[in-house]
């Protein structure tokens, strides 16, 4: 008996990378082989901080260690007249490579280390169940899809029922990079963001365009228009929207060279965030655990889902070397409750920044802007949720972190 991983994402794999390690017995099911994941169009542009680098060192995974792949800078622009931009270093570079390359490379690397894979797809409930007599507990980490429905939707802590931002983007050719190599967010207030870090994809280096749409503003004639239909048109449309509201990204692009890095490369979706329980009875003595996006979604606009994965896969490979059994309802909602104190800043945190912007945040991008102290500081909070969450939860504990960062001495 041993532990059953559905699910091949970020979450799935760095829990049975780290279990492999630990010497613990468990089987992957993946509904694709890293062929099939490779191939498709992007289902995200994850941006990884440090602390889900420094994981990937501790499974021994140097892949995308070189700084080749490094994005060590975050450029913020407010894009409304005189609206507030800065830049600033992150404390330790963070990595932006083209998930399909990243996850089918990990899925081979686990099965290089010998670990038990099987290519299934877990069709619904009553196959958890079948899969629950062959492990002692099913860990599912399998996205946002169809599995999630076993985990019942916990409406005390998901404030959103719909999704606060409709997302369009790509991998595109002709971007010229900032000048220090990094992540670029474009804010413009009432229509949404653009999201645009360099990126490592199959073609080499690329830029990710990511439009986040605000319902009913004027970044969704490009989101909810499906660029299948005319993706030419898509690109067209998409230039006049930064054109139109993002001048600073504008400038940066040649129209000329303006393109897809591959037709393939363009995707669009939506976010409903939420958090579900963190546990499903399957049978008598038989307990399902959610992990990853499959038991809390996130909009994108903070980039940190599939790095609370990570983190959460790392808490809980933890939890089941400790624990040698039996996996009842008292470990599901013990590990569980452990892993929502990980995961509740990034949520919080998450859900503030979709929402109506705060007051708060125009006084911490405004003072950002004007002291690199506070830019500094702010920036090295993107991957520590915990403090971030300090930082922004209220108009007066931003003022305190605003005293506090600019009472750092710039000469140490
Ligand atoms: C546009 C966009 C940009 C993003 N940017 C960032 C970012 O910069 N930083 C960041 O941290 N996060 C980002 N995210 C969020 C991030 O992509 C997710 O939080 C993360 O990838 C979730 O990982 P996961 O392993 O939990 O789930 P998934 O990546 O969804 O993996 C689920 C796996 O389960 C498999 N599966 C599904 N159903 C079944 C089944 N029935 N049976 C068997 N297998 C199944 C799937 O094939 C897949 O392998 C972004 C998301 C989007 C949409």
């Amino acid at each position: 008996m041993s532990i059953g991983i559905v699910g091949t994402g970020i979450s799935g794999l760095h829990l049975a990378l780290r279990l492999r390690q630990s010497g613990v017995d468990a089987t992957l099911y993946s509904a694709q082989d890293p062929d099939e994941i490779r191939s498709g169009p992007p289902l995200n542009f994850v941006t990884r901080f440090a602390s889900t680098r420094e994981r990937e060192r501790a499974l021994g995974l140097t892949e995308w260690e070189s700084d080749a792949f490094d994005n060590a800078w975050v450029h913020m622009s407010v894009e409304a007249p005189g609206g507030p931009s800065f830049r600033a270093r992150l404390p330790r570079p963070a990595s932006s490579v083209d998930f399909r390359m990243y996850l089918a490379a990990l899925l081979e690397e686990y099965r290089r280390r010998g670990g038990s894979w099987v290519r299934e797809r877990v069709a619904d409930r009553d196959g958890l169940l079948r899969l629950g007599e062959r492990h002692e507990l099913l860990v599912v980490a399998a996205g946002r899809g169809a599995l999630t429905d076993v985990f019942p939707r916990d409406p005390a802590r998901s404030p959103y029922t719909s999704a606060p931002r409709h997302l369009a983007g790509g991998l595109f050719d002709g971007v010229r990079p900032t000048e220090e190599p990094g992540m670029a967010m474009h804010v413009v207030p009432g229509a949404g963001e653009i999201h645009a870090p360099a990126y490592h994809s199959f073609t080499g280096r690329v830029t990710a365009l990511l439009v986040e749409a605000v319902p009913g503003g004027p970044f969704t004639a490009v989101t909810d228009r499906d660029h299948r239909e005319d993706p030419g048109r898509f690109v067209e449309e998409l230039l006049e929207l930064i054109t139109a509201y993002a001048p600073s990204l504008r400038a940066r692009i040649d129209a000329r060279e303006f393109a897809p890095a591959r037709p393939v490369d363009l995707m669009r979706g939506a976010v409903v965030p939420g958090v579900r329980r963190g546990w499903a009875r399957l049978a008598d003595d038989r307990y399902a655990l959610a992990v990853g996006d499959a038991w809390i979604t996130n909009d994108p606009l903070t980039a940190q889902g599939a790095n609370l994965g990570s983190a959460l896969a790392f808490q809980l490979a933890d939890a089941l070397r400790e624990h040698s059994g039996p996996y009842d309802e008292a470990f599901c909602r013990t590990v569980s409750e452990r892993m929502w104190a990980t995961a509740r800043p990034v949520v919080d945190w998450t859900n503030l920044f979709v929402g109506p912007p705060p007051p708060q945040l125009d006084t911490l991008l405004t003072a950002a802007a004007a002291d690199q102290r506070v830019a500094d500081a702010y920036v090295a909070r993107l991957d520590r949720p915990d403090a971030m969450w300090q930082c922004v939860r209220s108009p007066e504990s931003t003022a305190e972190f605003i005293e506090e960062a600019r009472s750092v001495r710039s000469d140490v």
